[in-house]
């Protein structure tokens, strides 16, 4: 689903992403990981275009979508976003927000879009809060519900930043047990996030980032429980 070759991406003289391939095959949960500033959200954002690359491609579907003539409001419609701040809007109800992506940008009729929208919100349990306004919810409803705007339109990938690093302890696995949820259903996910046992159950594949380039991935139990490369034992042996 996803590729990028040779991607490159630099803030002034700091080389941000190296030369970096990464592919995510459909269907496929990769977890990212690194060091604070080893790039993650960096790469998450010139996936979805939110950042200019300075070298390399981006292939969305086989298709090109880092080439500058491609319209980014069409593939970002592609892609299924959630970050770590819960963004979603104050001023509009529950259903509202997981309907304005298809409305607005999908062009699906309201009643279409009302309809997937309180089944979604039925399966993960917060249909009851449809009309509500997002700040009765707690952290984990919301970053739930921002879960269920970001699959609303059936993307072709998820990107989830740091989905539960702003929630209390108590309300990160019932985010997390949505996501596992999503990946049973055959969810095309790149996440990165900090919850270790998350990844090593939920992650097809673990890919620890550092010095802008992949310096190691693999099955979760390879990478978590038996690291080859300095870098990663580093990582991991801070996180305990
Ligand atoms: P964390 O684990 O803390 O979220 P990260 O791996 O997501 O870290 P990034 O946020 O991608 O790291 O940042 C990578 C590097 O790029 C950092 O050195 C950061 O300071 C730099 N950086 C990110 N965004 C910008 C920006 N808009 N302008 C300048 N430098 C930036
Ligand atoms: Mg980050």
């Amino acid at each position: 689903v996803l590729e990028t070759e040779g991607l490159v991406k630099a803030f002034g003289d700091r080389v941000v992403l190296d030369r970096l391939d990464l592919s995510v095959d459909r269907h496929e949960v990769v977890v990212l990981i690194g060091a604070s500033g080893s790039g993650k959200s960096t790469l998450l954002r010139t996936i979805n275009l939110l950042e200019p690359i300075d070298d390399g491609q981006i292939l969305l579907g086989g298709e090109d979508i880092s080439d500058p003539r491609v319209d980014a409001d069409r593939v970002r419609a592609r892609i299924g976003v959630v970050f770590q701040q819960f963004n979603l809007f104050p001023h509009l109800s529950v259903l509202d927000n997981v309907t304005i992506g298809a409305r607005r940008v999908h062009r699906t009729p309201k009643a279409e879009a009302e309809a997937t929208g309180r089944r979604l919100l039925e399966r993960v349990g917060l249909a009851d809060f449809a009309k509500a306004h997002p700040d009765r919810l707690s952290g984990g409803q919301q970053q739930r519900v921002a879960i269920v705007r970001a699959i609303a339109t059936n993307p072709e990938l998820l990107l989830l930043d740091e989905i539960t690093s702003a929630l209390d302890p108590q309300l990160v696995g019932e985010v997390l047990d949505l996501v596992a949820e999503l990946k049973e259903q055959g969810s095309t996910i790149l996440m990165t996030t900090h919850e270790m046992r998350f990844a090593e159950h939920a992650a097809d594949r673990v890919v620890f980032l550092s010095g802008g380039r992949i310096a190691e991935q693999g099955p979760p139990a390879q990478v978590l429980r038996d690291p080859q490369h300095a870098d990663t034992r580093a990582f991991l042996s801070r996180l305990t």
